[in-house]
């Protein structure tokens, strides 16, 4: 039975002394409601403060990049290893707003998804269709496409380690949900690409999460279809009550 996970993505959002405080106060909210995995990912600078909220709790914590060097003339960037040591276990690679505003291509996000896994690290890869590739009938190619190439190198073993966010472009951060059968069919691409790369018992076993505009409402439809493995997201993610409620539709 592959996994369900609920990771929040935070984005460029809360301060460390607001991320204690969040979590302080979702931890009571969520805690026993071990259906699913519950990942927080996190800004750089929150980790040290989110980790040590978060122990004792069922609450993991997740960064929202990494860098695929293990060190070097790379400034402002992160090394797996660093986020390691911090006490990470998780790591957003290739989110559309890396894709769209830090020029982060199909090669980097495998670049990343290899110096994650290597280093132990859970990664969670986005791929996902623009609308306009969607107009134009491309969204099977393009998702097996993003799919494969970000997993180029991964290993059958590492697969374990790999989840990978079916994100339509046109549905984040817009209030625009995908319909539950658009996230069913986008994870269900998603999941062939794995088995044309790794086999079936493999692809049966990856979890596939949809994210965009994903919130407490419209959770409890997208996460009873069969390729929905649970969800990454957004702005429900920084309010506790959104957030705990998606993890007890995912419960
Ligand atoms: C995201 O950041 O990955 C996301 C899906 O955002 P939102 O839930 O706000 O659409």
């Amino acid at each position: 039975m592959r996994k369900t996970v609920i990771a929040g993505n935070w984005k460029m959002n809360m301060t460390p002394s607001a991320a204690r405080t969040f979590i302080k106060e979702l931890a009571p909210m969520v805690a026993g409601k071990d259906k699913c995995d519950i990942v927080l990912c996190v800004p750089y600078v929150d980790i040290a403060a989110a980790t040590e909220a978060a122990k004792g709790t069922n609450i993991k914590i997740g960064a929202e990049n990494v860098h695929f060097k293990a060190s070097g003339a790379y400034t402002g960037e992160i090394s797996a290893e660093m986020l390691v040591e911090t006490g990470v276990e998780y790591v957003v690679i290739g989110h559309s707003e890396r894709r769209q505003y830090f020029g982060e291509t199909d090669q980097t996000v495998n670049l990343r998804t290899l110096a994650a896994l290597n280093a132990g690290l859970k990664a969670i890869v986005c791929v996902g269709e623009t609308l306009e590739q969607r107009e134009l009938g491309y969204t099977e190619t393009l998702l097996k496409y993003q799919t494969k190439i970000a997993l180029t190198n991964v290993t059958a073993e590492q697969m374990k380690n790999v989840i990978i966010a079916y994100e339509p472009v046109w549905a984040i951060g817009t209030g625009v949900t995908a319909t539950a059968d658009q996230a069913d069919e986008g994870n269900g691409y998603v999941r062939a690409a794995v088995a044309e790369m790794f086999g079936d018992a493999i692809a049966a076993e990856t979890t596939v999460q949809y994210g965009g505009s994903m919130n407490d409402k419209n959770a409890a439809e997208l996460l009873a279809k069969e390729n929905v493995d649970g969800g990454l997201i957004g702005g429900a993610s920084m309010v506790t009550e959104k957030f705990t409620a998606i993890v007890d539709a995912a419960n």
